[in-house]
C-alpha cells in the first residue's frame, strides 16, 4: 500500500527490514572489535563482507551505483562514501563506517562514527552532539508530523554548537530499495515537507561538521569531504514512523557493548 510516492510498509515488511537493519548493527560491532590503529580499511571491509554473507545476506552497497565495497569508510574530514583500501587507521582518527545489507528483499542501512585512540576533545564533542541530534530527529518521526520537523530538530540542536549541517546529502526512505522517497534532510523548517504516516520507514542520518557545511567530492567520484578540512561525524538509524513514538529498527547496542569492553 502506498500513499503518494511514499511507501507504507506492512508489519511483515517491517519485520524483514528489522532483520536487515539489525544485521548492520551486528556487522558494525564486529568491525568495532578490530578497529584499532594499524588496521587497514580494506581489512575492515573484508570482515564486514564475510560477516554479512555468513548471515544469509548480501552487502547492500557493493555494486550500488557502481560503489566498489561493502562499507563506506570515511576518516576525519571525509564525511561519507569513502572507499576502503590500503589506508591504515591511525590513533586520533575519527572513522565513520556506513554499512548496508540486503536480505529477503529488503535493505538495512546504518552508520556509526568511531573515535580511535586519543581524539581531540572538540572532535569527541562533535561525535556526541551528532549522535544526540540523530535521536532528537527520531523523536519527531511520529505520525502527523512532517519531514521538515526531523530536519529542524537536528539542525537547531547542532547549530547551537556552531556546527555545520551538510546540505548536499540527506537521509531517505528505506525498503525494497536502498533509497526511497521521501528525502530526509538534516535541516529544514518545522511543519514543512511531506506528512509522516505510521508505517513509513526512514533512514535518518545527520552528517555534521566541525566547521563549514560545504563539501567537495574527490576525483574517485565517491568520497565526500569537508571543504575546510575540518572533521565530520555521521550517525544513521533506520526507523518506523509510529503513533506517539518512532520505533528504531537498527541498533548501536552491540557496537557500544564492544566499545565499553575496550575502555
Ligand atoms: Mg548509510
Ligand atoms: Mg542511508
Amino acid at each position: 500500500m502506498s500513499k503518494g510516492d511514499i511507501t507504507i510498509k506492512t508489519e511483515e515488511e517491517i519485520e524483514l527490514l528489522r532483520k536487515s537493519s539489525l544485521l548492520v548493527g551486528r556487522t558494525l560491532a564486529e568491525i568495532a572489535k578490530i578497529l584499532e590503529p594499524g588496521v587497514s580499511t580494506a581489512r575492515l571491509d573484508k570482515l564486514a563482507e564475510e560477516f554479512i554473507l555468513d548471515h544469509g545476506a548480501v552487502p547492500g552497497f557493493k555494486g550500488y551505483g557502481g560503489f566498489p565495497s561493502t562499507l563506506c569508510i570515511s576518516i576525519n574530514e571525509e564525511v561519507v562514501h569513502g572507499i576502503p583500501g590500503e589506508r591504515i587507521i591511525k590513533g586520533g582518527d575519527v572513522v565513520s563506517i556506513d554499512c548496508g545489507t540486503y536480505m529477503n528483499g529488503f535493505y538495512g542501512d546504518s552508520a556509526y562514527t568511531f573515535a580511535v585512540g586519543q581524539v581531540a576533545e572538540e572532535t569527541l564533542q562533535l561525535l556526541r552532539i551528532t549522535k544526540e541530534s540523530l535521536y532528537l530527529g527520531i523523536e519527531q518521526a511520529i505520525s502527523g508530523k512532517r519531514v521538515g520537523d526531523i530536519g529542524y530538530a537536528i539542525q537547531s540542536h547542532v547549530e547551537q554548537f556552531g556546527y555545520g549541517v551538510v546540505r548536499d546529502l540527506v537521509g531517505h526512505g528505506l525498503g525494497r530499495n536502498l533509497h526511497e522517497k521521501p528525502e530526509v534532510a538534516n535541516f529544514g523548517r518545522r511543519g514543512s515537507g511531506p506528512k509522516l504516516q505510521e508505517g513509513m520507514v526512514l533512514a535518518i542520518e545527520p552528517m555534521i561538521t566541525l566547521g563549514t557545511f560545504k563539501v567537495t567530492q574527490d576525483k574517485d567520484g565517491w568520497t565526500i569531504r569537508t571543504a575546510d578540512g575540518k572533521p565530520a561525524a555521521h550517525f544513521e538509524h533506520d526507523i518506523v514512523v509510529r503513533k506517539g513514538q518512532a520505533e528504531i529498527l537498527s541498533t548501536f547496542e552491540f557496537i557500544e557493548e564492544v566499545l565499553k569492553q575496550k575502555v
